[in-house]
């Protein structure tokens, strides 16, 4: 029977989650489940000055939201725990006994100064700046001295001078990298704790990780850390370098490029089901040319050898044009939970009108989404519902408020529409038409400024569904302000 998938996202805790790590833990995630596996979430804290409490609840907050879950980890437990490396120094410092007591590894006394002393005379004399060894073969006595004299020691392994180290990998296929290249490796630091690069094999095993689906970044650790397995005597797990993700005008993605953690994304107004439908295709193909990829489905296609080798370039117009599609074809009750934190983050309504209102406000979604790209426009968009229209869109006003006809037709509108007594669509949509035919005029000149009447705006959802929503006392009430507004304009020229 083949072994059963275990794969893990390990962040560091040293920072917010970024589309990257998210996009490295779905296509953990995406692996797992494809494959009935299970998904380890590891929190690599062992770098104690920069890892933070914070960042490790914004990452698994962020990984929440995203709804990546895992099945061991911080919160959940599982039978490989402790999940967080800096509980399991313990483990570490057994096997960095057993490589000590073996000869596989060593104590280096050298002072970073010296080791870069050292690096520089070998690059003058054209050698390649690699660590000498010169610690590998101290006597007792040597080391003695040492200590007396309060240097502190790393302690590194040994790595094979000769041949080569050969990465099979799942997604770049055969990488060999000359063992000739590889520094002594520092596995543990000068203050007692390991490094990442044997913590994160030692835990990789103890975990019994089948996959390690990473970012490329790391291909340059990987045989550094297969000399570590051979060196432990561990069986090594099979390697998937994902590509690296790249800005628009492919360069390293970084702040400028705008929002890249996760966090920022979701308060931007961009749902998880559309960041994780973007990223799935982040460096992913699916075998049709289809878009919208939710993660059921992701989960049925997802195949490591559909990986791009090549690094994937980031596109928020991408990402906002698959928001779009979620925000419109999502359960219509979601999507109002969605938007409502952005209709109270800007004050137009309250926690409690959201739970009063909801069907009311749902209503408002219905007829609203199509137009908005990201729930925060979407709040904003809907915002004349609630609050009164305090100013009018310039365009609109030259454009809709200045004709003659304006003033004459949003007093008629708002007459007749104060007499309807069945206040629905086809009825108010029935009051206008009649009152353009009989003047001769087309509907649309009295649809315009009576929308920049109630709303403020130019565009915007369908007038007889704002109209019907937003109630006959308010819908007059507006027109015959503006009707007040564009009199005292007209004065004042
Ligand atoms: N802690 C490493 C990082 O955040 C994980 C690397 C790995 O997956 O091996 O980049
Ligand atoms: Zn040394």
């Amino acid at each position: 029977m083949p072994e059963k998938v275990r794969v893990r996202f390990a962040p560091s805790p040293t920072g917010s989650l970024h589309i990257g790590g998210a996009r490295t833990a779905l296509f953990n995630l995406l692996y797992a489940r494809h494959n009935n596996g299970k998904l380890i979430l590891r929190i690599e804290d062992t770098d104690t000055e920069r890892s933070t409490e914070e960042s490790t609840l914004q990452i698994l907050r962020s990984l929440k939201w995203l709804g990546l879950d895992w099945d061991e980890g911080p919160e959940k437990g599982g039978d490989f725990g402790p999940y967080f490396q800096s509980q399991r120094l313990d483990l570490y410092k057994k096997e960095v006994d057993g490589l000590l007591a073996e000869e596989k590894a060593y104590y280096c006394y050298c002072t970073p100064e010296e080791l870069s002393q050292r690096r520089e005379e070998a690059l003058k004399a054209g050698k390649p700046p690699k660590y000498d060894g010169c610690c590998r073969k101290l006597t007792p006595e040597q080391r003695k001295k040492f200590e007396a004299e309060g240097r502190k020691h790393t302690i590194r392994l040994k790595m094979p001078e000769e041949g080569q180290t050969v990465v099979d990998d799942l997604i770049r296929g055969r990488v060999v990298f000359d063992n000739s290249v590889l520094d002594d490796l520092i596995i543990v630091k000068s203050n007692g704790i390991p490094t990442y690069n044997f913590a994160c094999v030692i835990d990789d095993n103890a975990m019994k990780i089948t996959h390690i689906i990473r970012a490329e970044e790391h291909l340059s650790n990987t045989p550094k850390q297969v000399q570590a397995y051979l060196a432990l005597g561990y069986d090594i797990p099979q390697f998937a370098h994902v590509p690296m993700i790249l800005a628009p005008d492919r360069s390293k993605l970084s702040k400028r490029h705008g929002a890249t953690s996760v966090e920022e994304f979701r308060d931007q107004g961009y749902m998880a089901e559309s960041i994780i439908n973007y990223l799935t295709l982040l460096g992913w193909s699916p075998e049709g040319t289809e878009e919208i990829f939710d993660m059921e489905k992701a989960i049925k296609e997802f195949t490591l050898d559909r990986v791009n080798k090549t690094a994937a370039v980031y596109d928020v117009k991408k990402l906002t044009w698959i928001n779009g599609h979620y925000m419109r074809e999502m359960d219509l009750g979601y999507v109002t939970e969605q938007t409502i934190p952005f209709m109270i983050k800007k004050g137009i309504i309250t926690e409690q009108e959201s739970k009063d209102k909801f069907d009311y406000i749902k209503k408002i979604v219905e007829v609203s989404r199509d137009r908005a790209k990201t729930l925060d426009e979407l709040a904003h968009t809907v915002a004349f519902f609630f609050k009164d229209v305090t100013e009018y869109e310039e365009k609109g006003v030259r454009k809709h408020f200045s004709k003659e006809n304006a003033v004459k037709l949003l007093t008629l509108g708002a007459d007749a529409l104060e007499k309807l007594d069945h206040f629905t669509h086809d009825k108010t949509e029935e009051t206008f038409r009649n009152i353009t035919a009989d003047l001769g005029l087309k509907a649309a000149e009295i649809i315009h400024p009576t929308r920049l009447a109630i709303t403020g705006r130019t565009i915007g959802p369908g007038l007889f569904d704002i109209i019907v929503l937003l109630g006959k006392e308010k819908t007059v009430e507006r027109m015959r302000k503006a009707v007040k507004w564009i009199g005292a304009r007209h004065q004042s020229y």
